[in-house]
């Protein structure tokens, strides 16, 4: 997938129109080089905020909180990977991104309506 976005950098905004042609836009993605598309792996489109959102009084949750819900998350997943065998020669995975196809299939498995939506999903989107 690549990025989404434009010379007038109004693509997809909900308010304002982008004026850009579709050839403009083909131009400008293009102009962005292969070593730096190859460095973005996910992209997200982040929705225009709200102006009672940007300035709301809710505390948002801290560094800390957030710290310790991360080492609660990697300490799971030492657990999980704790005392696979080595295969390969190459060390046992530490997290989650390490995984490999053996055991994606044997950790992530899907419950039925998640298949469901992922085989909907998969046809409908391609
Ligand atoms: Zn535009």
């Amino acid at each position: 997938m690549s990025p989404h976005a434009c010379p007038c950098g109004y693509l997809g905004d909900s308010l304002r129109e982008c004026t850009c042609a579709p050839y403009q836009v083909q131009r400008y993605i293009s102009r962005l080089s292969g070593p730096l598309l190859d460095r973005i792996d996910i992209c997200i489109e982040v929705p225009r905020l709200p102006y009672e959102e940007i300035s709301s009084s809710v505390k948002p949750e801290g560094s800390a909180s957030i710290k310790k819900r991360v080492e609660t998350a990697r300490g799971r997943q030492r657990e999980r990977f704790c005392g696979i065998d080595q295969k390969n020669g190459r060390p046992s995975p530490s997290c989650n991104t390490q995984m490999r196809p053996g055991e994606v299939r044997r950790y992530c498995k899907m419950t039925k309506p998640a298949r469901k939506l992922f085989e909907s999903a998969f046809k409908s989107l391609r």
